[in-house]
């Protein structure tokens, strides 16, 4: 039994993703309820058969504090699709401050970007302009929901309406 299970608050607002067999738990205990099966799988026993979850609703809502993504390299990195938002390469990456420390550029979402090493030493010290470089496109600060969109691999499809995106697989 592998896989992910896509778990919503009770108001329907997508709250984390966790495994088939903590999700089979929470409705066992009926602290959620089974929103959508997994269309493609069914978990069989000797002698019953299960919807296999895919999408869960907890019954009773959970305060969540404001959760940001944590910055960090690998989450820029994930945020930028691995690629630099220079020259658009998937190799050899390093984070570009696009205002550079020198010049009193903070590490933030909105000023660290992907960057190959060769983008990279280009840019030095400059500002984009000065440097001749266009970004592929702004950096921005993801959303919790955009960034277990990005990683959770291939979305199933039952959970694309939750997460308001185009399931990938
Ligand atoms: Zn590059």
């Amino acid at each position: 039994m592998s896989g992910k299970v896509l778990v919503l608050n009770q108001d329907y607002s997508p709250l984390t993703v966790c495994t088939v067999q903590r999700a089979f738990l929470l409705v066992f205990l009926e602290k959620a309820d089974l929103l959508e099966a997994d269309q493609n799988e069914e978990l069989h026993t000797v002698s019953t058969t299960y919807p296999m979850p895919a999408v869960i609703k907890i019954k009773n809502y959970i305060q969540v504090p404001y959760r940001g993504v944590v910055l960090t390299r690998q989450n820029i990195f994930k945020r930028d699709h691995g690629l630099c938002q220079y020259c658009g390469i998937d190799g050899d990456l390093t984070l570009d401050h696009l205002v550079p420390r020198s010049k009193g550029g903070k590490s933030t979402w909105n000023n660290l970007v992907t960057a190959c090493k060769a983008c990279n030493a280009k840019k030095g010290n400059y500002t984009l302009e000065e440097a001749g470089l266009v970004l592929k496109r702004p950096p921005f600060k993801p959303s919790y929901i955009m960034f277990l969109r990005n990683n959770l691999g291939a979305m199933k499809k039952e959970w694309a309406s939750y997460l308001n995106a185009p399931a990938v697989a």
